[in-house]
Parts: C-alpha cells; sequence; structure tokens
C-alpha cells in the first residue's frame, strides 16, 4: 500500500457524531431527539447516512478505504452514487430479489450523489471519512447493511475534481483545488439537452470516457488547443471548453487522449461543421499527438 493510503488507514473506531464535527460542520440538529441531546450521536436520522452538507460551505462524505487508489503520488476516489441507486432500484424490482436492496439505500445514494454535485458546483471543500469494515456486495444477494468497524476523518480536504452531469460518474481527489476545467458534459446544461456525443453503453466504458476527457481538459488549461484563445469562465468559476474526438468514435476513433483536443465552443462547431473540416480534421490530429508528447 502507498504511504499516503497507508496513513488514513482507520485504526479507530471513531463515532460519525464526532467526525462529522471536527470536520466543522454544525451537528446540533443531532441533539432534537427524543432520547435527548447526550444520545446526540446515535440520532437515527443522521448517525447511517453517508454524506452531510453544512449550508453551502463545507461537504462530509464517508468513503471506503479500499475503493481509494494512488496514482502518480495523489490519492483518488472514482465513483457513481446516481449509477448505484439505479442498481438498488433494479434489483429491487426482480422480483426473486424483493425487499432485499432497501429503498433507504437508494435513498442515501441520491443524497450523497447531490451532495457531490453541490460540492462540484460550488467549489466545496470535501472532508472525508475514511471507513474499513464489511463493505456489502448488493449484487451478490448481501441484504445487510455494510458494517464500518474503523473511521477516521482525513485531515486533509478533498475536492470534486470532475463531476459528469449526464453520467453521475465523480472523481474524488485527496489534497487539490475543486474542479477549474469545464466542457459540455461536465458543465452543468439544460436539462433537455442531449450529449451528442454520448453513447449508450454502461459500467467502465463511462469511466474510461470520463477520465480521457478530464486529462484533456487538464492538458488544455483552459486554452483552445486550435486557437490558443482561453475558454469563457462559468457561472461556477471554472473554465469552459467543449472536449472533440478528431476521429468521430462512431467511425472507430479511440477513445484516448490522442484521439480527444479541447476546444472553444465556436472551433469546435467549426470542426464539425465548416468548409475546411477535413483540413481542420488533419491539423488536429497532429495537435492531440503532440500535446499528448508533450
Ligand atoms: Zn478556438
Ligand atoms: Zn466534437
Amino acid at each position: 500500500m502507498s504511504i499516503q493510503l497507508e496513513e488514513i488507514a482507520p485504526r479507530t473506531r471513531q463515532l460519525v457524531y464526532d467526525l462529522v464535527k471536527e470536520a466543522g460542520a454544525d451537528v446540533s440538529d443531532w441533539e432534537n431527539f427524543k432520547r435527548g441531546a447526550e444520545h446526540a450521536a446515535s440520532n437515527p436520522r443522521y448517525c447511517y447516512e453517508w454524506s452531510f452538507v453544512d449550508s453551502d460551505s463545507l461537504v462530509v462524505l464517508n468513503l471506503w478505504h479500499g475503493g481509494m487508489r494512488e496514482r502518480n503520488g495523489v490519492v483518488e476516489d472514482a465513483l457513481n452514487m446516481r449509477a448505484f441507486a439505479h442498481r438498488i432500484v433494479r434489483l429491487r424490482d426482480d422480483p426473486w430479489r424483493k425487499g432485499e436492496a432497501k429503498a433507504v439505500w437508494e435513498k442515501r445514494a441520491l443524497k450523497m450523489d447531490r451532495a457531490i454535485q453541490l460540492a462540484a458546483r460550488k467549489r466545496l471543500p470535501v472532508r472525508v471519512i475514511v471507513c474499513e469494515g464489511d463493505e456489502r456486495d448488493i449484487e451478490a444477494g448481501d441484504d445487510e447493511a455494510s458494517r464500518v468497524h474503523k473511521r477516521l476523518l482525513d485531515p486533509v480536504p478533498w475536492a470534486v475534481t470532475h463531476y459528469d452531469w449526464s453520467t453521475g460518474e465523480v472523481m474524488l481527489t485527496r489534497g487539490v483545488p475543486a474542479i477549474e476545467f469545464v466542457d459540455q458534459f461536465s458543465a452543468p446544461s439544460d436539462p433537455g439537452e442531449q450529449a451528442p456525443e454520448k453513447r449508450v453503453v454502461e459500467g467502465s466504458v463511462f469511466v474510461r470516457s470520463a477520465e480521457v476527457r478530464r486529462r484533456v481538459l487538464l492538458r488544455a488549461k483552459g486554452i483552445c488547443e486550435l486557437c490558443g484563445t482561453r475558454g469563457f469562465t462559468t457561472a461556477a468559476g471554472q473554465v469552459y471548453l467543449e472536449t472533440h474526438h478528431v476521429v468521430p468514435l462512431s467511425e472507430g476513433g479511440a477513445d484516448s487522449v490522442f484521439n480527444v483536443v479541447a476546444l472553444c465552443p465556436n472551433d469546435h462547431r467549426r470542426a464539425h461543421h465548416g468548409a475546411d473540416r477535413v483540413q481542420l480534421q488533419e491539423r488536429l490530429q497532429r495537435v492531440g499527438a503532440l500535446l499528448t508528447a508533450a
């Protein structure tokens, strides 16, 4: 295990209440419960939740230590609570599994997704309660709740560094500022507008695609890779560019950083509809290869 992951491996069983409080979130409402203030920590309205939001200034999330990975010295966690909630609904509708996947898990998963959305939109710091224990596999038929044996509050704040509004794919990263760069899929859009390059696929393919776009946006750093203009700043304070597959996926183009470029909206439309789109495609192929190698 990497040094950083080792560092945040929980060794004691601390109470969620104490950790949420330690993170700096307001826990005064935990006391409003019939057993009285001295039992605030076991208030069932809060103590089983997976996410906590403090009046738009802070988000606290429970994350499994086993789900984290370290890459290039950075600890991250990729998850999709929206997909998790849908999975629970599907299992619940299965006549053979009725009653096993609990409605309350769906509720908690969607609540956590909303907390992550809020953190992404407002670029709020995310404090992480690192959990270790028995994580139940709902697909395998586990109908008991996961059991946490140990917890700790990571002293280092995390941030949402990628949120895909069309799929719910999330990347949480330890010790870095919140999202700076967004594209047409990660910026909140009109609900009616369909992502033009969205493919109807499930599971890992989307994860990879989101990861490619994230890496291309980081590579471009807010500057159009064709004309060098800086993208506009969104209402949430992020820089907007559009990601574009140079050779379309439908024509066998690869979903890789070599074949994806970040463009200003004007150049993106031009790459699709311009009179010079064939020449542009050749240029962009060289751009993708050069910038990736750099
Ligand atoms: Zn441009
Ligand atoms: Zn495109």
